[in-house]
């Protein structure tokens, strides 16, 4: 016999809204030009809500001061809320070092059959500016050089490195999972099963929606809130140590993104070359002279016919 028993919780549905975004925005694609008028419109209210944000991150020092206080004023003792802080922020610090270095060096180290630490001890400036400036944006032209200081093809880290700026955010997924199990403990809100892996594909979407500035990942987080029923004002417990952990998971964010160039380069340095050989730009200039139009498509066909 199983008893099951039902609680709804009056929330947003998380999911759902992200389900939705992925369906429309694949059969945007699909509709090609007669879709462009609705592009244009999401495109011009995601500009809009970007500015009125930034409005708001101005006067936010303001609000979080209250939010702080507010929530020190609640507590009944001090002491207990900062040994559990503690506790919080040393999770997440593990958590970042074995994704880091142990799940992500193994998967690297499958794929390439090479360690990736020898090429992660070159990586000091870019990891130093991710840590100095907390944003992977602001990051992305360090890590562009550093890339091609290493050799990696500068086809593979201009594509890779724009888009795992901006949605390969690893170390912020890690971190919203473990802040919304904290909070939830903090609470005494029991979470099931069901609810972990809620949290953990919620974290995943939400960190892919973060943008790649200092503290994105805090804003995102009131989706995953959201998914377990707690309230979004409940961030501001985690608000004290922010600033420090999003210098290190915005490191792994782009160590991750690095490693994930480096990677790329060595599955398609073959496929690569072979279109380098197959259409250098003098083999294109010297054909165009040759006016002869069928020959250069066919050749620019062949070589890049498959991107
Ligand atoms: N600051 C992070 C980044 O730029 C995002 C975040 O987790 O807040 O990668």
């Amino acid at each position: 016999m199983w008893d099951f028993k039902q609680k709804n919780t009056a929330t947003t549905n998380v999911l759902g809204v992200v389900m939705f975004s992925v369906v429309l925005g694949t059969a945007l694609g699909k509709l090609g030009s007669s879709g462009k008028p609705l592009l244009d419109f999401l495109y011009a209210t995601s500009e809009a809500m970007m500015i009125i944000t930034h409005w708001v991150i101005w006067l936010s020092p303001v609000g979080v001061f209250f939010l702080v206080v507010a929530k020190i004023l609640e507590m009944d003792s001090l002491a207990i809320i900062v040994g559990k802080l503690g506790a919080y922020f040393c999770t997440v610090m593990l958590g970042l070092f074995i994704h880091g270095f142990i799940t992500i060096a193994v998967i690297f180290f499958i794929c390439t059959r090479k360690l990736p630490y020898r090429y992660i001890s070159k990586m000091g400036q870019n990891l130093a500016t991710a840590f100095g400036t907390g944003s992977s944006s602001a990051t992305m032209p360090v890590t562009i050089n550093t890339l091609d200081d290493m050799g990696i093809d500068p086809r593979v880290t201009r594509f890779v490195i724009p888009v795992g700026a901006t949605v390969n955010m690893d170390g912020t997924a890690l971190y919203e999972a473990v802040a919304a199990i904290f909070i939830a403990q903090l609470r005494n809100v029991g979470l099931s099963f069901g609810s972990l892996v809620a949290v953990s594909v919620t974290a995943t979407a939400a960190s892919i929606g973060a943008a790649g500035i200092p503290s994105a990942g805090l804003v995102t987080m009131v989706m995953v809130l959201d998914t377990v029923g707690l309230p979004s004002e409940d961030i501001s417990l985690i608000i004290a140590v922010d600033w420090l952990l999003d210098r290190f998971r915005t490191t792994i964010n782009v160590m991750c993104d690095s490693l994930g160039a480096i990677l790329v380069d060595h599955l398609s340095r073959n496929d690569l070359k072979e279109k380098l050989e197959l259409a250098e730009p003098h083999e294109l200039m010297e054909l165009k002279s040759s006016n002869n139009d069928k020959e250069v498509s066919t050749v620019v066909k062949k070589s890049y016919g498959s991107i």
